[in-house]
């Protein structure tokens, strides 16, 4: 509780600056009824020093009171922003700890969360398989019963799972009405 015992500290130095201001001020206060009343002595000159010195302390005074709302102000902006601060650092804390993350993630290809589908399987394996069936494809094959997205070696005539009125002989070029599935766009 470090701020609280420097803020009494500091209430404590004006409450002390303005018991001297207002002992001082009362003191003069007291010597001026004083010099009013011995009237051999008292020179115009001296009284207008007087009212000089009295109006001197009295800004002084006024000047203490404003400074003490002053450093009232400037400690609440102060604390304002060290919270405004500490809120900033903490989010630059979490957008590193983000990003750190998605780069681990981006230089592995691992997916944060693996979405897992009912056989166990996940969606970095399923994409996996899919990129390895992609490689086996023959860019020109057909087969009748199953369309244009073959793999090598699978074509009408080698085809083991035909569907009725599978014809052996159909080809890209002579497609003989087979399966139009995945036909390339003309
Ligand atoms: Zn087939």
């Amino acid at each position: 509780m470090q701020g609280v015992a420097q803020k009494a500290r500091r209430k404590q130095n004006l409450d002390d600056v303005q018991d001297f201001f207002a002992t001082e001020y009362h003191d003069l206060r007291e010597q001026q009824k004083l010099n009013s009343t011995q009237v051999g002595f008292h020179s115009a000159n001296a009284a207008m020093e007087q009212v000089q010195i009295v109006s001197a302390l009295d800004n002084l005074a006024l000047a203490a009171t404003t400074d003490r709302d002053i450093v009232a102000k400037l400690t609440a902006i102060t604390t304002e922003l060290a919270a405004t601060n500490k809120s900033l650092t903490e989010q630059i804390k979490q957008l590193l700890a983000t990003n750190a993350a998605l780069v681990g993630r981006a230089s592995t290809g691992t997916p944060a969360t693996p979405a897992t589908n009912t056989d166990g399987d996940t969606a970095a394996k399923r994409i996996a398989r899919l990129a390895n069936l992609e490689a086996k494809r023959d860019p020109n094959g057909y087969c009748w019963t199953h369309g244009y997205r073959v793999v090598r070696g699978h074509t009408s005539k080698s085809c083991t799972s035909r569907a009725n009125g599978h014809q052996e002989a159909a080809t890209r070029q002579d497609t003989m009405s087979g399966c139009m599935t995945w036909k390339p766009a003309e």
